[in-house]
C-alpha cells in the first residue's frame, strides 16, 4: 500500500488532480491526535490501542505521539509492529489462544499481559512465561445485546469457569485480572454495565482481589449522521459502575478500543465506475476492498458525492443498489445508499468514519483494492 509524503488541505483539493480509478484512504492525523486525547482525558484508567482495527504505521506513529502507552496485540507481528515504532509501550497480548511458538516470541519480546479463557491455554502459559510482574487476564463473556455483533460467539469463558480461572492465576503468581469485550459499535453504554457487575462476582466467588479490569474495545465511531459517539457518556458509566460494583476493593481500569479511536480519522475515497443504465452504480470499492466490513455491521450513511473536479453533487437523494468492483455477487453494499440525483460516472463517493477494518482487511481480488493512504489536514471538503 502506498503513502504519499505529500499532506493536502482536505480532500477535495487531491482528488482534482486524481487520475486513476484506485481507492483513496484520506487520513487526517489531527482528528485521530483528538480523538486520543479525548479517550486519554477521558477514560478513568490506561488508555490501550487495539492494533487489529488499524496497523498503519502512521495510525501507530500518530497515537504514541499523542501520548497512547499501551496496545492491544494478537500476534508476534502486531508485538514487533509496537516494539518499533513505540519500543517502550506496554505489550498486551489478548488473543486467548497461542501456538506455542507465539508464546515464546511474547516472552522473548516482554509482553506484559496475557488474556486467556481455558484452562489448556492457561496451562501452556504458566509452563512457558515466568510469572514475576506479568500479568494474566481472564476473559469472560455474557449473552450482551446493543453490540453491533457477538464477540462472545468466538472468545470467552463462562462465569463459572472464569471463576477456576482466575483461582489458577492468583495461585500460579501471576497478577491476576479480568477482561471483557463487549462486541464492537457499542452505542449503548448499558452494554458495559452487567459485564463490570459481573466481573465483581467473578472475583469475589474467587476470592481474589483483582489488580485491573480491562474494559475491552467496542467503542463506538461517527456512522451515522444522526448518531454520534457518546464517549464521556460510557466513561462515566464504566467509572460510577466499578466504584459500585467493586467497593473498596476497586481494581485499576484498562480500555482497549480500536474502531472508537481510529474510524473517524480516515475516508475512503472511490470512484463511480458505471451506473448501470441509470440503475445499479458500480464503484471502484467494495465488499472484497475498505468496505469489507458494511454487510456485517450495517451501513454507513456519512457519505458524499464529488464530481471530477472536487465539486459536491447535490440534488435530490435518491435510494441505490450499490455494487463493488469484482465479479463476485456477494461484492454489493448492505440496503440501498441514499446517493444525489446529480451523480455521474467517474465522480468520488466518499465513505467517513472508514478507519477501522478497512485498510487492514484489504484484499487485492480480481485484480482490484490498490489502496494507497493519502494525508489531509481536514476530511471536510
Ligand atoms: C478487536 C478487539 C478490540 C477492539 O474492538 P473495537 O470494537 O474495534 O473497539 C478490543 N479488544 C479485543 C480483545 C479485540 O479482539
Amino acid at each position: 500500500m502506498g503513502l504519499s509524503k505529500t499532506i493536502w488541505t482536505q480532500p477535495s483539493e487531491f482528488l482534482r488532480i486524481h487520475d486513476g480509478d484506485a481507492p483513496v484512504m484520506f487520513f487526517a492525523p489531527g482528528i485521530l491526535q483528538a480523538t486520543a486525547r479525548r479517550f486519554l482525558d477521558g477514560f478513568p484508567g490506561l488508555v490501550t490501542y487495539a492494533v487489529k482495527s488499524n496497523p498503519a504505521d502512521v495510525v501507530i506513529e500518530n497515537l504514541a505521539a499523542a501520548g497512547v502507552r499501551g496496545y492491544d496485540v494478537a500476534s508476534p507481528e502486531e508485538i514487533r509492529l509496537i516494539r518499533r515504532i513505540a519500543p517502550d509501550a506496554a505489550l498486551h497480548y489478548n488473543n486467548p489462544v497461542r501456538s506455542r511458538a507465539e508464546i515464546e516470541v511474547a516472552v522473548e519480546m516482554g509482553v506484559d499481559s496475557y488474556s486467556v479463557d481455558s484452562h489448556s491455554e492457561l496451562a501452556k502459559l504458566i509452563a512457558m512465561v515466568p510469572a514475576a510482574g506479568k500479568e494474566i487476564t481472564v476473559r469472560f463473556k455474557l449473552p450482551v445485546k446493543g453490540a453491533a455483533y457477538d464477540f462472545g460467539a468466538k472468545f470467552g469463558a463462562t462465569v463459572e469457569k472464569a471463576v477456576a480461572l482466575l483461582g489458577e492465576v492468583a495461585a500460579a503468581g501471576f497478577i491476576p485480572s479480568l477482561t471483557f469485550h463487549p462486541g464492537t459499535q457499542c452505542t449503548d453504554p448499558q452494554a458495559w454495565d452487567a459485564y463490570i457487575r459481573t466481573a465483581a462476582q467473578i472475583a469475589a466467588a474467587a476470592d481474589v482481589r483483582i489488580a485491573r479490569l480491562n474494559v475491552g474495545g467496542g467503542f463506538p465511531s461517527h456512522r451515522l449522521n444522526d448518531v454520534a459517539p457518546q464517549l464521556e457518556a460510557i466513561f462515566a458509566l464504566i467509572d460510577r459502575v466499578t466504584d459500585e460494583a467493586f467497593g473498596s476493593a476497586r481494581p485499576a481500569l484498562v480500555c482497549e478500543p480500536g474502531r472508537g479511536l481510529v474510524a473517524d480519522a480516515f475516508t475512503l475515497a472511490t470512484r463511480v465506475r458505471g451506473i448501470r443504465d441509470g440503475e445499479h452504480v458500480f464503484l471502484t470499492d467494495g465488499v472484497y476492498g475498505a468496505l469489507a466490513e458494511l454487510p456485517l455491521i450495517g451501513a454507513i450513511d456519512r457519505v458524499e458525492v464529488r464530481s471530477p473536479t472536487g465539486a459536491l453533487r447535490g440534488g435530490a437523494l435518491l435510494p441505490r443498489i450499490v455494487f463493488g468492483p469484482t465479479c463476485d455477487s456477494v461484492d454489493r453494499l448492505p440496503g440501498e445508499l441514499l446517493l444525489p440525483a446529480e451523480m455521474e460516472e467517474d465522480d468520488f463517493v466518499l465513505f467517513h468514519g472508514l478507519g477501522a477494518y478497512s485498510v487492514a482487511t484489504n484484499t487485492r481480488f480480481n485484480g482490484f483494492g490498490d489502496l494507497s493512504i493519502v494525508t489531509t489536514l481536514s476530511l471536510r471538503g
